[in-house]
């Protein structure tokens, strides 16, 4: 079991606040991200679960039982650095007994134990072979292996894959989202990959500038984005804002934009002034009729699907839409929008309205 709650946590370094109030929850054997671009608090967050940073207020509750301010030792919580760092001038072997030799286990269960793990790993044939003439992917495993053998209650990962290039990453993505559905531990990996995030998550905290923007599932967080941030961070192509002014009523059903009622989720929240309407590329249909229109200014080929970007009244657009169909450069085409899929935000808070479509996840973000 290790089920880890954050609450309300805050760290400082000296006047400058590296994690506003966050609080969200880990649940006992998730695969959980933190995901945000470079600086937004997330290694900081990482480190105070570990234990290598201590909060400035605020708590970290792990299995029920309060640790914000235990030393790493006393945590049970493994933090895997950086995959390579291994010990070059011993074997494979040697560097997984290590962390229990110097534990005092018995060495009868250090061989036992490392055996156990290095079938979980796939590396038995490697055993005896010395690090240093690893390949990239065994070394990998080696280093995973030597967080593991000490059987921890959570893994903390920072950017494990970072340094490697597109194909390995990859490959070792998925290596890993299979280790951990058959070790089950509870696992917190920092990136700022949002498709890695989407991929191998699953739950995800998306910060932004210290502040925790949106926690929940990888669809939760692409289908009801809460902020602007979030919609904008996640998706590629990203979510479309086409800006407009006006007045919504709570219960509305429908937008004014450019003189066109366009549906969206009913609306459990009014607002007014400089309003966003949120769509994602694929929630866009191109049609002959229709009469919110806009001009076709570019497409890009991507197999099965096209992406159209479009002049609109209200800025430009990008479509996801099946290869097959055609659409000129400088054609006026209608458009539609999928209603239900539909984000309003507004604009100056930069969080979405309440609705049908997300009220759920806002009531527990
Ligand atoms: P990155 O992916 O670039 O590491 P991050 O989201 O993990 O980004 P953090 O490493 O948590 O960001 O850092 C958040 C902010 O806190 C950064 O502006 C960083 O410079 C600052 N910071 C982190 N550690 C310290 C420290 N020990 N002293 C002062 N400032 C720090």
């Amino acid at each position: 079991m290790a089920e880890i709650v954050i609450k309300n946590v805050r760290k400082e370094f000296g006047d400058f606040v590296a994690v506003k109030e966050s609080s969200f929850t880990i649940e006992d054997g998730e695969f959980f991200m933190l995901l945000g671009p470079s600086g937004c608090g997330k290694t900081t967050t990482l480190r105070m679960i570990a234990g290598l940073e201590l909060p400035t207020s605020g708590e970290i509750y792990l299995d029920g039982e309060e640790i914000s301010q235990r030393p790493p030792s006393e945590r049970d919580i493994a933090f895997v650095f950086q995959m390579f760092a291994l010990y070059p001038h011993m074997n494979v072997r040697r560097n997984l007994s290590y962390p229990l030799v110097s534990q005092g286990m018995p060495r009868r269960q250090v061989k036992a134990k490392v055996e156990e793990v290095a079938a979980i790993l796939g590396i038995t044939d490697i055993l005896n072979r010395p690090v240093g003439g690893l390949s990239g992917g065994d070394r990998q495993r080696v280093a995973l292996g030597r967080a593991i053998v000490r059987d921890p209650k959570a893994f903390m990962m920072d950017e494990p894959l970072g340094a490697l290039d597109a194909e390995f990453r990859e490959h070792m993505a998925e290596e890993l989202r299979a280790l951990h559905d058959r070790m089950g531990a509870t696992t917190v990996y920092v990136t700022h990959d949002q498709l890695e995030a989407m991929q191998m998550g699953d739950k995800i905290v998306v910060m932004n500038n210290a502040v925790v923007e949106q926690f929940g599932t990888p669809q939760e967080i692409y289908d009801k984005p809460a902020s602007m941030f979030v919609a904008d961070f996640i998706g590629s192509p990203s979510m479309n804002f086409l800006r407009f002014e006006g007045v919504v009523a709570e219960a509305a059903q429908s937008v004014n934009l450019a003189g066109q009622a366009i549906g969206v989720p009913r609306l459990r929240q009014g607002a007014s002034g400089h309003l966003v309407f949120g769509v994602r590329p694929e929630h866009v249909t191109l049609s002959d009729t229709g009469g919110y229109r806009g001009e076709v200014l570019a497409s890009e080929y991507l197999g099965t699907t096209q992406i159209i970007t479009l002049d609109t009244p209200n800025g430009d657009l990008k479509a996801r839409i099946d290869s097959t169909q055609t659409a000129k450069v400088g054609e006026k085409v209608g458009l539609s929008f999928q209603a239900p899929k539909v984000t309003l935000f507004d604009e100056a808070t930069g969080k979405a309205l309440r609705s049908e479509l997300n009220h759920e996840v806002l009531a527990h973000g």
